[in-house]
């Protein structure tokens, strides 16, 4: 094919048993394809282990992946070690492998996809990108938790942040519809998915973030629980004879809004509230109630506000949960005009009304055009 070559990106987003797949066109921002394949090394499955999947996938892609300026690779973890897109190499698999104790049930996953593309596709830059490296730039004292010093140094235990990929992104993007440079701004980026985080973003820096040490901490999410007392831990295994793994699947798979209201899908539990459940009336109100919490008090780490920025699946979707989340908080200058909020549209705009001190909007998220752009730019600079 004739034209410029070096704008097609293949991003990879690896799982233990799948693979999602996109080719991106970094400069038309459009996916060319995308597609996943399931039940990797399953009886009856896609393929029987990673490197099979991936050699189905690149039969799909056909010409579609000659041609390739880099192979984006989304990892979870990069623990403190990895604060940038890097370049795959020998020496970073073995890094990624050192950090997994972190994410055990993921970065092995993201790594198995790496090796089977570099395997299939072994011409190609590949670029690891990690959903750490933003929160990377957190001062010591929003990071560090109040316990033994030694003990968490040797075990990692600090915070880490997640959904990097998709705050600054959604951070640049919101200051370009400003119309403003993002180095002046403070921002407050909502990311409400199935997970959910929220990041204060101070100058085009995360500053502060609601996820820990894993994706559990801050929001009520569909299954996992946000902030808890610690104790709750231990008063349950002590009293309710709950094991290690029982409280892990507790925590992780059936608490947030399934626990409180018995579904973790936000369109069901605002259909439930708005037919007279009550559970699910007090689970939005949870929700509700944990979002405000955490722009009170980004708004005070960040020492002013520029604008509060909505996105994901719930941010982009929901006018009213939008509305509800940010309700009550009229007196710091935050406010959503109604109309502007229910106007069916699915590019960047404004949702606070005309003149308002705080800019609310909403941010269609895009995390495999951000790993496609920040691989594109690194295999780019490397060839000069
Ligand atoms: P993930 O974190 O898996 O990428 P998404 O960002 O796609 O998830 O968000 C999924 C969540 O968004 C689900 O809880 C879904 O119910 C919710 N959602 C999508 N559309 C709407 C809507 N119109 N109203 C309320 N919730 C919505």
């Amino acid at each position: 094919m004739s034209g410029t070559p070096g704008t097609r990106v293949f991003v990879v987003n690896s799982g233990s048993s799948s693979i999602k797949y996109q080719l991106v066109d970094v400069e038309t921002e459009q996916a060319i394809l995308s597609g996943l394949v399931e039940r990797i090394g399953e009886p009856g499955g896609g393929a029987v282990d990673h490197v099979d999947g991936m050699r189905r996938v690149l039969a799909e892609l056909g010409d579609a992946a000659t041609d390739l300026t880099a192979v984006g690779h989304r990892v979870v973890h990069g623990g403190s070690v990895f604060t940038a897109p890097t370049a795959v190499t020998e020496a970073v698999i073995a890094q990624i492998e050192q950090v997994s104790t972190l994410a055990p049930l993921h970065n092995p996953a993201n790594l198995a996809g790496i090796r089977a593309a570099m395997a299939v596709l072994p011409g190609v830059p590949h670029v690891a990108v990690f959903d750490t490296a933003f929160h990377q730039s957190m001062a010591p004292a929003a990071y560090t938790y109040a316990i033994d010093r030694e003990l968490a140094r040797s075990h990692g235990v600090r915070r880490y942040g997640f959904h990097g990929t998709s705050h600054a992104f959604v951070a640049e993007r919101a200051a370009a519809h400003l119309g403003r440079p993002l180095e002046q701004l403070k921002l407050i980026v909502l990311h409400l998915g199935n997970g959910a985080s929220v990041a204060a973003i101070d100058g085009g820096r995360s500053i502060d973030t609601s996820m820990g040490f894993t994706p559990l901490q801050g929001l009520v999410m569909g299954t996992r629980s946000g902030d808890l007392d610690p104790a709750v831990l231990l008063h349950l295994h002590r009293q309710a004879g709950l094991s290690v793994d029982e409280l892990d699947t507790l925590l992780n798979k059936r608490s947030g809004l399934l626990g409180l209201s018995g579904s973790a899908d936000m369109r069901d539990v605002t259909r439930a509230a708005d037919e007279g459940d009550a559970d699910a009336a007090l689970a939005l109100d949870v929700w509700a109630h944990r979002i405000r919490h955490y722009v009170g008090a980004y708004l005070a780490q960040l020492g002013g506000l520029d604008a509060v920025v909505f996105t994901a699946g719930v941010g982009e979707n929901s006018a009213p949960l939008r509305s509800r989340a940010l309700a009550g908080l009229e007196h710091l200058g935050v406010r959503v005009d109604p109309e502007r909020n229910g106007a069916k549209d699915r590019t960047a705009r404004t949702i606070s009304p005309e003149g308002a001190g705080v800019a609310v909007l909403v941010v269609p998220t895009n995390e495999e055009l951000s790993i496609a752009r920040q691989a594109a730019a690194l295999a780019v600079g490397e060839r000069r």
